[in-house]
């Protein structure tokens, strides 16, 4: 099984996608946001630097983070991993790609989840949740209602989410596109890159990035 760094826009399904390679396929989840709230909860004093930051509402330096990566990877020594939304930048890149290096860690592809920004509208402005947690989507037909507008689980009313303001999401996907191309570049050449075309069903999408972690 191959390592994988999964990079997507927003609205793609990456955590859907994710959790399928944790259940299916034993990788271990490697994610920035989980490691920095375990390092704070630790107190360590890289963990008293980081806290110190994000409760001022700044940006916690890349430098810091590199050892956290590095950290995790020699304690999953041998499980396959998947980064989950990390690199974000290409000096987030190039520095993973030395601590890579270093941890003697070749076999890994890069997979972009593919969806075009027009496509990612459609799902956005489809979503639908209920109070009790579940959530649907009205352009999706594994997604749909069973009945328009009433949660198949408990009978209630669906509601659009609050969140789901698109022009804050157009603004989130050109960010994202403008901050990624450069990453791809890099990957691109390396020959580390494979795309995924992610406007199908979470199935075929699985069956896609299946063939990709196992092809030799
Ligand atoms: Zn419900």
């Amino acid at each position: 099984m191959k390592n994988v760094i999964l990079i997507a826009p927003p609205a793609a399904g990456k955590g859907t996608q994710a959790e399928i390679l944790v259940n299916d396929f034993g990788y271990e989840h490697i994610s920035m946001g989980d490691l920095l709230r375990e390092v704070m909860a630790s107190g360590s004093a890289l963990g008293q630097e980081i806290k110190t930051l994000i409760d001022a509402g700044k940006l916690v330096d890349d430098e810091l983070t590199f050892p956290l990566i590095k950290n995790k990877l020699q304690t999953i020594q041998g499980k396959p991993f998947i980064s989950d939304g990390f690199p974000r930048t290409l000096n987030q890149a190039q520095h993973f790609e030395t601590i890579l290096k270093e941890l003697n860690i070749t076999d890994y592809v890069v997979i972009l989840l593919n969806l075009s920004e027009e496509a990612a509208l459609k799902r956005i402005s489809g979503r639908l949740i209920c109070s009790c947690g579940k959530s649907y989507n009205i352009y999706n037909d594994n997604l749909k209602p069973k009945q328009e507008g009433i949660c198949d689980k408990c009978g209630q009313a669906l509601v659009k989410r609050d969140d789901d303001n698109l022009t804050s999401f157009q603004q989130r996907y050109e960010i994202f596109q403008t901050n990624i191309e450069p990453i791809l570049d890099f990957y691109r050449q390396r020959n580390k890159l494979q795309i995924v075309d992610v406007d199908r069903s979470v199935a075929e999408i699985a069956g896609s990035i299946k063939e990709i972690i196992t092809h030799d």
